[in-house]
């Protein structure tokens, strides 16, 4: 789920994405209208949260503007104004929701959630609890246990782990997972990944009968059920 926040007060625009991210949103940050704009109508953003007053196009035009070329994806406006008249000319202008700063993070992640139900079915949306064989992840509390007993992982060795856990069953090349978790190109004369993978398997396989690290030789890593 990536959002696309347009917000020209850095300090809010950048509690507002650290607030987003701790619900495993991918949030994009943009400063004015213009920008704003321009990210809309190029990425596919599946929801975007807008200030109203803001530089060069504001809110309420660049809700309508957007709103032309995409008339599914939903808008939340967000502002300090709270007349009934401006949320009059943003329901106008195609918002769906409408946030009076400042405002309550839990209400804002409930309006996101149920605009985004509106679009994506439900096990979309509430799969924050990832299982495979007796090994669970919690993306919301960032936590990880196996046979019910907690592991505690580094920032790294966790998305390295989720990304395993998303793609069971299957060859994993360094080179995706290091696009994909490292988001950088992988360069053959480092052994990085070797080296993480083999802090997952002492915490997570090495007490364990069952293994579900496994390394194909010449060719990556399979997370999968093996003795
Ligand atoms: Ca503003």
């Amino acid at each position: 789920m990536t959002i696309l926040v347009i917000e020209d007060e850095p300090r809010v625009a950048g509690l507002i994405k650290k607030g987003l991210e701790e619900y495993t949103y991918q949030v994009d940050l943009a400063f004015d209208g213009e920008t704003g704009k321009t990210m809309a109508l190029s990425k596919n953003y599946d929801l975007i949260i807008t200030d109203i007053i803001l530089p060069k196009i504001n809110g309420i035009e660049l809700c309508r503007q957007i709103r032309k070329a995409k008339p599914q994806i939903p808008i939340i406006l967000l502002t300090a104004l709270g007349t009934t008249d401006d949320k009059v000319e943003g329901f106008d202008a195609g918002a769906d929701d409408y946030l009076v700063k400042p405002f309550d993070f839990r209400e804002l992640h409930a309006r996101i959630r149920t605009l985004l139900k509106r679009i994506k079915p439900d096990h979309v949306i509430h799969k924050t609890i990832l299982h495979f064989a007796d090994l669970t992840m919690d993306l919301q509390t960032k936590s990880v246990t196996r046979t019910g007993k907690e592991i505690s992982l580094t920032p790294k060795e966790f998305k390295l782990l989720e990304f395993m856990m998303q793609n069971p069953e299957r060859v994993l090349s360094r080179a995706e997972i290091a696009e994909k978790v490292w988001e950088t190109h992988f360069d053959t004369g480092t052994n990085f990944i070797d080296v993480y993978i083999n802090y997952l398997r002492k915490k997570i396989d090495k007490d364990f009968e069952t293994k579900l690290i496994h390394t194909k030789s010449g060719m990556g890593f399979i997370f999968k059920v093996e003795k």
